[in-house]
């Protein structure tokens, strides 16, 4: 393979895969529509124009100090072949693999997995089933999906972290709770809540909208502002 659907890079970020120096690749192409997305130069699938000669460039230069390589978009599993390929390339220089993903498809993950390409994932669980649709911005519900990519996950033994970005559209009691629901039939000890923010800043009403739930939930929920 020559070129990827790689539409942009962060070169280091401590923040992307627990405990590890990493850089970001991010993949051109989501199958949702989420309407708080940062990442909307992503959406749009775009064509393979980033080199592979590039992407062995930036990993042989850094490889010594860098402790892994996340993929993340738009949604990296919609590009198996060419996540494999580059996941394998990384591998090969002694670092590792981590993945955000949506879960869309349990099938694909699970197939890289297998490989023994992948060391993390950070999985968003967008919302409670109901609200499916609606928080990720499709026509199809893909809850089970999600559900089924974290039962993976757990059964191949992959650290991994489950996630919701609580938006306004999420930020009531009843949404909140529901969600908390589906984290407990999961049972998915330690999730973590994604408080929205404009410009890197928090949006202050849904912090403490989540505050107040939580403090009458007995659940251990992260907050990640
Ligand atoms: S899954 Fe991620 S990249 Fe895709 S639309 Fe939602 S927030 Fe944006």
């Amino acid at each position: 393979m020559e070129f990827f659907n790689i539409g942009g890079v962060t070169p280091f970020t401590t923040i992307d895969f627990p405990e590890c120096l990493s850089a970001v690749f991010y993949f051109k192409g989501c199958v949702f529509n989420c309407p708080y997305c940062h990442n909307r130069e992503f959406i749009e699938r775009g064509e393979p124009g980033y080199p592979f000669e590039s992407f062995k460039a930036f990993i042989d230069e850094r490889k010594d100090f860098l402790d892994a390589i996340v993929f993340s978009g738009g949604e990296p599993l919609l590009f198996i072949d060419e996540l494999e390929f580059l996941a394998d390339y990384v591998k090969r220089c002694g670092l590792k693999v981590g993945i955000h993903t949506t879960g869309y498809s349990p099938e694909k993950l699970k197939k890289i997995i297998d490989k023994g390409l992948i060391d993390w994932a950070g999985i968003d669980l967008k919302a409670d089933r109901k609200n499916y649709p609606f928080a990720s911005g499709t026509k199809r519900n893909y809850f089970e999906k999600t559900a089924e990519s974290i039962e993976i996950l757990k059964n191949r033994g992959v650290d991994f972290e489950v996630r919701t970005t609580i938006f306004e559209g999420l930020a009531d009691f009843e949404k909140l709770a529901m969600l908390i629901d589906e984290y407990r039939n999961l049972k998915i000890a330690n999730p973590v809540f994604q408080i929205y923010s404009q410009n890197g800043v928090p949006e202050r009403g849904i912090k403490k909208c989540v505050e107040d739930f939580l403090s009458t939930h007995s659940l251990k929920v992260s907050l990640r502002e």
